[in-house]
């Protein structure tokens, strides 16, 4: 049975990108409903082509979903933040990092509005988290600087670009989206005639493969309900030291013998990055105590 991907939803029609690279116009068996609920952007499925139009006929187990917008199956979370206006702050770089690892998206930082900032202070953020292990891309929605660059970190992957507002994030998608625009699809009458007809997210099917959700996603993090694996997966400098701290299950807080307190001490990590990390995990702590490792 051929597979594609669901690149739209709207009105009960699934718009799906096939192998060869066609969109389709599908509606899924009453029985695929019946077993895996409704179907939603991001999608693998298998369809068959009837004399009444093509039909899925099953959705493949999701990696992922995407609460905002509702979307499975996504890779990567593109980080944006501004290098100038709005100032990028170091402390919910850091939190939108813990946040976005937390719900097991790979991250890309996105340094946007290089023509705003001074080359010199972008190469240095840039250096910065990268020498702490995240990939990064220095980019302006205005120049289009960096845009080759950015998008060989998009083909092959499903990404949604997430960050504060203002830094560019909708600039950027536009960037990025190439020519041809999906087809609006088929409307069903009824949601054409209501007023709240908010178009749920699209995939741009991007040129050599990939996609971007046309809508961002995360504008803010929570960090509840967090445990200390998905704090440290944001913070890979502390967790690679902490083999040598005296306990097992060091928190690297009050503990004596601490490896990673004793690296800061050194300054072989940043004061400011194990400062974020000790407040998160205040946080997280407030809320539940840690749990065992
Ligand atoms: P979003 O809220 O993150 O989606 O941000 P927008 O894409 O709406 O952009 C916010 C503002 O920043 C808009 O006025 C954009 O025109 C502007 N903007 C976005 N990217 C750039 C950039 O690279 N350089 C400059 N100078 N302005 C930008
Ligand atoms: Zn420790």
């Amino acid at each position: 049975m051929p597979v594609g991907r669901v690149v739209q939803n709207i009105g009960g029609f699934q718009t799906v990108l096939t192998e060869e690279g066609e969109l389709i116009t599908c509606t899924a068996r009453g029985r695929v409903k019946h077993a895996q609920g409704e179907i939603v952007v991001g999608d693998l499925v298998s369809y068959t082509v009837g004399p009444r139009g093509a039909v899925i006929e099953a959705v493949e187990p999701r990696r992922n979903l995407l609460p905002r917008p509702l979307v499975a199956n996504v890779d990567q979370a593109v980080l944006v933040f501004a290098l100038h206006d709005p100032e990028p702050s170091l402390l919910l770089i850091d939190r939108f990092l813990v946040g976005l690892q937390a719900a097991e998206l790979a991250v890309l930082l996105c340094f946007n509005k290089m023509d705003l900032a001074r080359p010199k202070e972008a190469r240095e953020l840039a250096r910065y988290y990268q020498s702490l292990g995240f990939r990064v891309v220095l980019t302006s929605a205005l120049t289009h600087e960096g845009k080759k660059k950015l998008l060989s970190h998009l083909y092959g992957r499903c990404s949604v670009f997430c960050g504060p507002s203002g830094v560019g994030k909708s600039a950027l998608i536009n960037m990025v989206r190439p020519g041809a625009d999906l087809p609006t699809g088929e409307i069903s009458p009824k949601l054409r005639r209501g007023r709240h007809t908010t178009r749920a997210a699209r995939l741009i099917p991007l040129g050599r493969g990939g996609f971007v959700v046309d809508t961002p996603g995360y504008t803010q993090v929570d960090l509840e309900g967090l445990d200390r694996a998905a704090l440290l997966r944001a913070f890979p400098e502390i967790a690679a030291r902490s083999e040598d701290c005296r306990y097992r299950g060091c928190a690297h807080l009050a503990e004596p013998g601490c490896a990673v307190k004793e690296a800061v001490a050194q300054g072989l990590i940043p004061a400011a990055r194990y400062d974020h990390y000790a407040r998160f995990a205040a946080e997280i702590a407030a809320e539940r105590p840690w749990s065992r490792s």
